[in-house]
């Protein structure tokens, strides 16, 4: 299968296509490897979204992150690769939607025109059945996603990762080359906290940038009496960032109205962004949205060292 689209301003980092194949490397990987280095080539930013573990609004913070984007008028993805729990189809009211292929290419929902969706659940044909791969499957679902989605020219992809620290998440970071970091999120309680400390050594290790923490259902005001009640204690991943010097970007409260926005597949950045929840979203996303609205990204302009000039 191949989408026959062709840059090469990657090839400092992935291999261009005009490099030869890698010693060990049959003809279909080399292929392969050069498709995804060219799909990622037409990507500006790519930000993924991490957490340490399940169920603290990872896939929330990455579907009001794409929707805040989309709102600024960036063109942009958002790839669910969360193969156990993928959340997105129904935060973004897309649980009907069945992927395709078209030219060999896998095309993705488009929610608004600058605004598309590929989920694992898309490909699923029952969604209540738990899918049940062992390692290198799963690794090979994630590239085909990557290398085959057709997103077109983005200005940023949002990849919603698997928690955790493990070969799924890794995978991702490795297959995107040169993103521009990861988004970590965390509920405040110790428990969440102790995890989300291993994301940050994760993407340390593999050399990932991070852009910063968001801790996620911090407080909640009590709609009969106005007080704040901290049900999951308050301010433990902005203490995790100063111990490890990591930037934090911004406490959101647990808000019923969430929930029920998430479950009604409404995007609630959009909908709902004069309440708290919705401000401090805006402003925990305002260093991304700051960084995807600079000139410049990813892909460079520069002629390769190869001697082609990257397609614009
Ligand atoms: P994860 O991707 O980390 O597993 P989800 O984004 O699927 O987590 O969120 C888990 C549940 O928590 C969902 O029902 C979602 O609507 C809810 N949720 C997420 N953030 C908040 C919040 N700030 N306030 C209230 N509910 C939230």
């Amino acid at each position: 299968m191949s989408c026959d689209k062709s840059t090469c301003s990657a090839c400092d980092k992935n291999g261009c296509a005009s490099h030869g194949r890698l010693p060990n490397e049959t003809q279909e990987q080399y292929e392969a490897r050069q498709r995804l280095a060219d799909r990622m080539a037409a990507i500006r930013h790519k930000v993924l979204v991490l957490s340490g573990k399940g169920g603290v609004g990872k896939s929330t913070v990455a579907a009001n992150l794409a929707v805040s984007l989309a709102l600024e008028g960036h063109r942009v993805g958002l790839l669910d690769v969360d193969i156990h729990g993928p959340s997105i189809p129904k935060l973004m009211g897309l649980e009907s939607y069945a992927a395709y292929a078209e030219d060999g290419c896998i095309v993705p929902a488009e929610v608004t025109a600058n605004l598309r969706v590929m989920s694992i659940g898309f490909m699923l044909q029952d969604r209540d059945t738990a899918l049940i791969w062992r390692g290198p499957m799963k690794i090979g679902v994630i590239q085909q996603f990557l290398r085959d989605t057709e997103w077109g020219d983005l200005d940023v992809l949002v990849v919603d990762c698997p928690p955790g620290t493990g070969d799924e998440p890794l995978s991702v970071a490795q297959s995107l080359g040169d993103a521009d970091g990861a988004v970590v999120v965390t509920t405040p309680q110790d428990v969440a906290v102790s995890d989300v400390r291993k994301s940050v050594m994760f993407c340390r290790r593999i050399g990932l940038d991070i852009l910063g923490v968001v801790e996620n259902m911090s407080g909640f005001v009590c709609p009969h009496c106005n007080q704040t009640i901290d049900i999951f204690k308050r301010g433990g991943g902005e203490a995790m960032c100063q111990d490890m010097g990591v930037p934090f970007l911004g406490r959101i409260p647990l808000d019923p109205e969430v929930v029920q926005a998430g479950d009604r597949g409404e995007p609630f950045a959009y909908l709902k962004s004069k309440t708290t929840a919705g401000v401090a979203m805006l402003e925990a996303f305002a260093p991304i949205l700051a960084l995807v609205g600079r000139a410049g990204g990813g892909g460079s302009s520069e002629p390769c060292a190869c001697g082609h000039t990257p397609a614009s």
